[in-house]
């Protein structure tokens, strides 16, 4: 016979049949083959007897049939077998399901309970009808208003934990509202909270920013202020004027003032010569506030002029060489009124006292006068005048300049420093 596979039916493990058992079945059952096609049919929920394999102690679930089977089967037994096999077969009673050892156990346990419980009910109610029929109807009324009485005042107390609960609910509803409100509060610090780090962060970048221009700006003033020690040390009008009186012509800033029979200046360098003589002189009068009386000097190169205060046209500073033939011309009145400035400017100086001139001024005639030495005159213009006599006043009046420019250099450069103090 091959080897049957039985599931116990409530924990479904599979159930080894005990070796003996097997031994048993397979031999005397091995005729009841073609009497029953189920000889493992005979099975029950109650256990048999340990057949000394014990299944507790198997680590297999095992199970046993249950029946009257021996080791050595009575006809007795073989009839039995049939006609429960019988009785299976023709629906007359129900197949048990095999169970496992520990499952069998547990059933057990469960209906011993059960059946504690139910005797002790009936226990309970035994007493009961007992006392009830101990009990007189005076005492059963008197019971009856007293559970009256009773059941009024649990309602009673009922209704007050009814009460109670509904105030305990409307509380829990209100903390609920509370707790909600809170919550979104909070909800709310926090994204302000993170706003507020945004804004941290962003004014923190702006104060590095700050920091690196304001670092930029301490370096630019630094270096601001040593260019002004610089500038402050340095004489503006003896860097930018150079007047030269040795030899026969006046030279300021390299263009010679002046010709000679033998030294033909071209014209355009003694413009540019009267050009940088008129900024000297306007740079001057600009420098010790001077305004100019009858003329508005206009230093302008090699085209510089004056323009009278009164009337119209201008006075000029420039020639090509063609004015000498006509009488009172424009260079000669220019020249003229540039020498009526450079007094105007001279008598300012004197008031200041320090300035000593060698050549005297006179405005009128457009003469300069040796004041030291001879007292030779010469004039300053051109018509009807020889080139010998016209090159030494301008070189006169080149001198007299550089030493107004010496007195100057002296006297206005320090003056001249605008107050920085509040920048140090
Ligand atoms: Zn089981």
């Amino acid at each position: 016979m091959s080897s049957t596979l039985f599931l116990c039916q409530r924990c479904n493990q599979p159930l080894k049949l005990s070796q003996k058992l097997r031994t048993m079945q397979e031999g005397p059952l091995e005729t009841q083959q073609h009497a029953s096609p189920s000889p493992r049919a005979r099975t029950s929920s109650s256990p048999l007897p340990d057949w000394g394999q014990s299944s507790q102690s198997s680590s297999c679930s095992t199970f046993s049939l249950l029946g009257e089977l021996t080791a050595q089967r009575t006809l007795n037994t073989i009839q039995n077998v049939v006609l429960e096999t019988f009785e299976i077969l023709s629906g007359q009673k129900d197949v048990d399901h095999p169970l496992c050892v520990d499952c069998t156990d547990n059933l057990l346990r469960e209906l011993d309970a059960q059946l504690t419980v139910v005797e002790a009910d009936t226990q309970k109610y035994r007493s009961f009808l007992e006392r009830e029929s101990l009990v007189s109807e005076e005492e059963r009324e008197a019971m009856h208003v007293e559970l009256w009485a009773e059941l009024r005042s649990l309602e009673k107390e009922e209704a007050r934990l009814a009460q109670e609960l509904k105030d305990v609910d409307r509380q829990h509803a209100r903390i609920e509202a509370e707790l909600r409100a809170a919550q979104a509060e909070s909800r709310e610090l926090e994204q302000q909270e993170e706003q507020d780090l945004k804004d941290y962060a962003l004014l923190t970048m702006e104060e590095l920013e700050l920091t690196d221009e304001l670092s930029s700006v301490e370096k630019r003033l630094a270096h601001a202020q040593k260019q002004l020690r610089r500038l402050r040390e340095t004489d503006i009008f003896n860097i930018t004027f150079t007047i030269l009186d040795e030899g026969p012509l006046g030279i300021i800033n390299n263009f010679r003032l002046g010709r000679l029979p033998g030294v033909q200046v071209g014209w355009n360098e003694i413009n540019a010569a009267w050009g940088q003589a008129a900024l000297l002189l306007f740079s001057l009068s600009k420098t010790a506030g001077l305004q100019f009386q009858r003329y508005q000097l206009v230093p302008c190169g090699n085209h510089s002029y004056l323009k009278p205060l009164a009337g119209d046209g201008v006075l000029l500073l420039f020639s090509d060489g063609s004015h000498r033939i006509f009488h009172n011309n424009k260079f000669d009145r220019g020249m003229k009124a540039f020498l009526d400035c450079l007094q105007q400017f001279v008598e300012e100086a004197e008031k200041k006292e320090g300035l000593f001139l060698p050549y005297r001024i006179h405005v009128k005639g457009g003469m300069l006068e040796d004041a030291r030495d001879s007292g030779e005159c010469c004039s300053i213009t051109t018509h009807l005048n020889s080139e010998e006599e016209w090159t030494k006043a301008l070189k006169f009046m080149l001198t007299n300049l550089k030493l107004i420019l010496a007195w100057a250099s002296s006297r206005y450069c320090f003056k001249m420093e605008p107050d920085w103090s509040h920048f140090e």
